[in-house]
């Protein structure tokens, strides 16, 4: 595996790979690697070679005060795993690689990106939208895979693509969760042992949510009134939001059609995590994929 720290460098080995006409993929991180970036690049290298993961804790999408000095950092272990999974390239830079001195773009998906998370974390999706441009941009991958656990980040990334007539095609795959339900996430390394055991609320409520709909309840309020049962049965838990939304445009459901998200933001202490289901209209009823 090589491992890349500069901007041109990258942008020579993607034209490289590109002349050839390879079908090369992009796996963008921030490091800490678990199995659900695992499962993304599986899922890439299935599809593409050759494939780049990049690993950048990206420092425009942290709003002061959160969480960006602590952050997990493990280069070194990050590096061995993706070399051990057959990874051609890492893409690694410096923060001052990708914002120099007087950089001063910066890429807002309006919208998509003021709700939910955007509005939890103001600025937020600016910087991820601003990251993954630049990414897409020097990477020129066919194909770039993100995880369903950021449903929304997901979304907004297929709207920049679609608006700024990129070549990139944005895969989501799914979420890979721990045994008793918990999602995988850098950040659950933040979590005291009580609150990594509470913190299963998080999927026991979307199981709520399910049995709800399986109990033949339609109503996207009654589903997340559902899944705030479970949260505030949960001493350790502060519902952040938990919304029903539809897939498209992640504005509330005012009825359940097409896909919806089930979604939550939970803090338990002052870890704040993520979790989701996916509901799809099927057959005359509906399925979900949690
Ligand atoms: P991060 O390093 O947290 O920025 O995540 C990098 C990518 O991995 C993003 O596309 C995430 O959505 C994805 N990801 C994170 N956790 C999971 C998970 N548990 N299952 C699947 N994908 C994930």
């Amino acid at each position: 595996m090589e491992i890349i720290l500069t901007v041109e460098w990258m942008k020579q080995v993607s034209r490289l790979a590109r002349g050839e006409g390879r079908l090369s993929g992009l796996v963008p991180t921030m490091g800490a690697l678990h199995e659900g970036h695992v499962s993304l690049i599986r899922a890439a290298q299935q599809e593409c070679s050759p494939v780049t993961a990049s690993i950048f804790v990206n420092p425009a999408q942290f709003a002061p005060g959160e969480d960006f000095e602590r952050y997990p950092r493990r280069f070194d272990a990050d590096a061995a795993l993706l070399e051990s999974l057959g990874v051609e390239y890492l893409f690694a830079p410096e923060a001052a690689e990708l914002y120099p001195p007087g950089f001063s773009s910066y890429v807002k998906v309006e919208g998509l990106g003021s709700r939910l998370e955007g509005r939890s974390r103001p600025g937020h999706f600016r910087g991820v939208a601003t990251v993954v441009l630049k990414l897409l941009e020097i990477v020129q991958p066919w194909r770039a895979y993100f995880g369903r656990k950021d449903a929304q980040q997901a979304r907004i990334i297929q709207q920049l693509v679609r608006d700024f007539h990129l070549d990139a095609q944005i895969e989501v795959c799914p979420i890979v969760r721990e045994a008793d339900g918990l999602a995988l996430s850098s950040r659950n390394a933040y979590l005291s042992p009580e609150d990594r055991r509470a913190a299963t609320a998080l999927h026991r409520a979307l199981g709520a949510a399910q049995a709800a709909l399986g109990r033949g309840e339609r109503n996207p309020a009654n589903l997340a009134a559902a899944m705030r049962e479970v949260i505030s049965a949960e001493p350790r838990a502060a519902a952040d939001y938990v919304e029903v939304v539809r897939a498209d445009t992640f504005e509330p459901a005012t009825r359940l059609s097409g896909e919806c998200y089930a979604l939550l933001a939970v803090f338990f202490g002052t870890t704040r995590l993520l979790d989701n289901m996916l509901i799809v209209e099927a057959g005359g009823g509906f399925r979900c994929e949690i």
